[in-house]
């Protein structure tokens, strides 16, 4: 009652807004027709999407994540459904197109429900235990598997390099990748840590996949600062310095104003014999290369080459960490205390073009606890989904052992966790049971959509896959090269147990937050035009 008949307008005018189950229909609807768009390229039978920009710019791919950052989406619940690909991506590095499509399916399957009146706060709650149990089952289906299993492993990695357009290199690169995922690897309380940051993946155009090649040590993508200096160094003991070896400090610390011709003389001549004072300091360590993360005075570079130094400037800060887990030598930022403790070493320290461009190469390490891969293709494409195969294969890995854990894919885990579900949910009863059995049915979009990838009916296989599972054969799945339901374990079709968990958690995550929302309101200022993750729009 505001004492007139004039209502209280809280937002503009022109506000658009949606609310209870007109938003959710339209959350829905939005978030499954963008699943839909990229469901078609899941898998190695998967097709490619053709994306044309506003300038006409085509962009062919079938990967999920691609797809979806380069389409101009309107819709915010759509544009939810694209955040879960990203943060796929950045957590574990595979599995998005898997993730966005059982979102949309989940979507699917609440939309249903709610037509039968179920309410959201059920569908949610059955859900989310389902999501619990799923994560369960996940790790109980898993096989064990450790870094030992070296065969095991290579066939994880060339699954997880599937679709990248370099079929007859995979199994080379699959073998540098688990090489190089054994000099990094380190036990840490009993369990295998690897951090995939330790291997440099470094591309450069040129040669053929073939060239492709693991450094045991690292590849720096710089020059020798000198031309004076060696090009190469044997039984090389390395220094590490991330102070500039210039005197510029002591310059402005000194503030002396030079009048007369002689003081300049004389402050040029302390100035060189700063300069080569530093030179003697790398040199009295013993040091026969130096790394540098800032610059190096002419005057150092020329002291350095003559006591026969290699020298090498402005090292990015990530190469400097990496050189010194590589070679064993400690990060100097005090010219005047290095010594002798600090150095690392590597068999052999050597410049070599590659490509157009000169880069220097530490090689030879003893231990080396960082490595670099430098990928070699003829053309920018096939470097780049080389590069690409190769990060698949290492993250496939490291997943894998994170949870020392893999699962049969093709849908074999799928299939065989729905199941399991079920069983699970009629134990529950009620009404969360038909959201447990809805969630159960959503899993298997990933062998259905498989099956229709193959050109097959989806149905037949799925029936006969689940008759395989019924009599205990877990790895049955869908051999989507000749549309019929086949032993995953046989064909080696396998996956990283975590990122299949990572997958249905996410999926599951943004489903829930979609169903919570009750109101679309149009009139936010147009920095914030999608709706705050879960938040507090609730029942
Ligand atoms: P995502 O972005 O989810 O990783 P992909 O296009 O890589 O999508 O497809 C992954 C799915 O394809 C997984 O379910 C995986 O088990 C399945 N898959 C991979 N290789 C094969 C194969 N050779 N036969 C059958 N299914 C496969
Ligand atoms: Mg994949």
């Amino acid at each position: 009652m505001n004492g007139t008949n004039q209502p209280i307008l809280v937002l503009p005018e022109d506000a658009l807004r949606q609310k209870g189950n007109d938003a959710q229909r339209a959350n829905i609807t939005a978030a499954v027709e963008i699943s839909e768009m990229v469901r078609s390229t899941l898998g190695p039978r998967g097709m490619d999407k053709m994306l044309v920009g506003s300038t006409g710019d085509i962009t062919i791919t079938n990967d999920g994540v691609t797809i979806l950052n380069e389409m101009e989406i309107q819709h915010p619940a759509a544009k939810m459904i694209r955040e879960v690909a990203k943060t796929q991506e950045q957590e574990v590095g595979d599995g998005t197109t898997t993730a966005v499509v059982l979102a949309g399916q989940l979507l699917k399957k609440a939309g249903g429900l709610l037509d039968q009146g179920i309410h959201r706060t059920t569908i949610v709650k059955g859900y989310r235990v389902a999501t619990t149990k799923t994560a369960e089952l996940m790790k109980e289906f898993g096989q064990k598997i450790s870094l030992s299993d070296t065969q095991e492993l290579k066939t994880i990695a060339l699954t997880a390099m599937t679709g990248k357009g370099i079929e007859s290199s995979k199994d080379e690169l699959a073998e540098i990748s688990i090489k190089a995922i054994n000099y990094i690897a380190h036990q840490e309380e009993g369990k295998t840590v690897i951090n995939p940051d330790d291997i440099q993946i470094e591309k450069k155009q040129g040669g053929s996949i073939a060239d492709t090649e693991l450094i045991k040590g690292i590849v720096v993508d710089k020059e020798i600062a000198h031309s004076a200096m060696p090009k190469e160094v044997k039984n090389a003991k390395i220094a590490l310095i991330n102070a500039a070896l210039e005197v510029k400090s002591t310059e402005t610390d000194a503030k002396i104003s030079i009048s007369d011709p002689e003081k300049m003389q004389a402050f040029a001549d302390q100035e060189s014999k700063m300069l080569k004072n530093l030179a003697e300091k790398v040199k009295d360590s013993g040091a026969n290369v130096v790394f540098c993360q800032k610059g190096i005075d002419d005057l150092v570079q020329y002291y350095l080459a003559k006591n026969g130094i290699l020298a090498v400037r402005r090292i990015k800060e990530s190469d400097m960490e990496k050189l010194s887990k590589a070679t064993g030598a400690r990060i100097v930022s005090n010219v005047k205390e290095i010594s002798e403790d600090d150095l690392g070493e590597a068999g052999l320290v050597h410049e070599k073009k590659i490509g157009e461009d000169k880069m220097v190469f530490v090689r030879e390490c003893k231990e080396p606890k960082a490595v670099s891969i430098i990928i070699r293709g003829g053309t920018e494409h096939v470097v780049d989904e080389a590069k690409r195969a190769m990060d698949d294969a290492v993250l496939g890995i490291a997943s894998t052992l994170e949870l020392s854990s893999f699962i049969y894919g093709g849908g074999a885990i799928e299939i065989g966790v729905a199941k399991k579900l079920r069983d699970y949910a009629s134990s529950i009863g009620g009404k969360e049971q038909l959201a447990i059995n809805a969630f159960a049915e959503s899993l298997e979009i990933i062998p259905r959509t498989l099956a229709e990838s193959a050109g097959k009916d989806a149905i037949e296989l799925l029936v006969t896959a689940r008759s395989r599972h019924e009599t205990g054969n877990n790895e049955y799945g869908i051999n989507v090269s000749e549309g019929k339901v086949d032993d995953m374990e046989k064909l080696g079709v396998v996956e990283p147990t975590k990122i299949k968990v990572q997958a249905i958690s996410s999926a599951a995550e943004v489903a829930e937050m979609i169903l919570r929302i009750d109101d679309i309101i149009t009139a936010g200022k147009s920095s914030a035009p999608t709706p705050p993750p879960g938040g507090g729009m609730g029942y």
